[in-house]
């Protein structure tokens, strides 16, 4: 993703912008129908952005920031300090962005700009702030951000980025799980009945310390998928590092009992597991790409595996 100097690339169900590269994504979280970003410089609210899909009905974008801006100014009158706000700043147009857009800013104790948004193509209604002290560059960062936002990607493709883990998934694959802590970010993705899952775990020199990469695998993927599929690998080089490639078979499709209830349950043969594990010496973690998935997703969990950006290329 194109990227400048000191600054980060951030990809969210979705949603993508740039942002100074100082700033923590503190919070993320919701849906599709609805979802909040936060980020934070040392613990200081510096940017929010949230969203909400509206279903049907016209958007009267100037009513909606007339509300959103007379709860503004109650919150900010009960700090005690004065507060003007004005609308229509002029820092991002409807030609830049191409959605219907309304800009404003406020001055308190702090400064604030904001925008609200609403895209015809995916109806989602947006509202971003960002925010500082009268001394710093605010409105410059809220330019950066609001230019370089977009709430949909046009392709079939959904860039992620978030803590340094940049990864494409597919669209209409519903994320319906995200773990976020120390050492371990695991992403999983659902269309019905199959599964997509990421994960990035580290430091590797600590998790592998006595223990093979296989062992690890088995740790990772978890009990449940170990138990349910007949999974079988050989190391393959992946992204240039040693790696695994896991295939499997789920148990119950050696039961003719079972395949003959999930024929007339489904007409479909039970998931298959496909997965690709592999460790990067660079990052010093281990990345998994794995999923139950059905043939025809093949491709797509392979494209998911070679989209991750594991390490910068020199
Ligand atoms: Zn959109
Ligand atoms: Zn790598």
């Amino acid at each position: 993703m194109a990227k400048s100097q000191g600054q980060q690339f951030i990809g969210w169900m979705g949603l993508t912008f740039n942002a100074p590269e100082n700033w923590d994504l503190v919070q993320a979280k919701g849906n599709r129908f609805d979802g909040y970003l936060r980020l934070e410089e040392d613990g200081v609210l510096r940017c929010e952005i949230q969203w909400t899909l509206v279903s049907a009905g016209r958007v009267v974008l100037d009513e909606q920031v007339e509300h959103y801006l007379k709860s503004l100014e109650q919150i900010l009158r009960k700090q005690g300090k004065p507060v003007t706000i004005r609308k229509n700043i002029h820092i991002v147009s409807r030609k830049q962005v191409k959605r219907n857009v309304r800009d404003f800013m406020w001055e308190s104790n702090t400064v604030g700009y904001g925008m609200m948004w609403f895209c015809e193509d995916c109806r989602k209604a947006l509202v971003a702030q960002v925010v500082g002290y009268e001394h710093e560059p605010v409105k410059e960062w809220a330019k950066q951000i609001f230019l370089s936002l977009s709430d949909h990607s046009e392709g079939d493709w959904e860039v992620w980025s978030v803590y340094g883990l940049e990864f494409e998934a597919p669209k209409g694959w519903n994320i319906s799980k995200s773990e976020i802590m120390p050492g371990k970010i695991k992403f999983l993705f659902r269309q019905g009945e199959y599964e997509l899952s990421l994960g990035r775990y580290g430091p590797a020199s600590v998790l592998l310390k006595g223990k093979r990469l296989e062992e690890f695998a088995v740790e990772a993927l978890g009990k449940e998928t170990v138990e349910r599929f007949n999974i079988h690998y050989r190391i393959e080089s992946l992204h240039n590092h040693e790696g695994m490639v896991l295939v499997g078979k789920d148990k119950r499709s050696n039961n003719p009992f079972h395949v003959f209830l999930r024929r007339l349950r489904t007409g479909n043969p039970f998931p298959q597991f496909r997965g690709w594990l592999w460790q990067c010496e660079q990052s010093n973690r281990i990345y998994t790409v794995v999923g139950a998935i059905a043939p025809e997703h093949e491709q797509l969990l392979e494209h998911m595996a070679r989209s991750v950006r594991c390490h910068e290329e020199s």
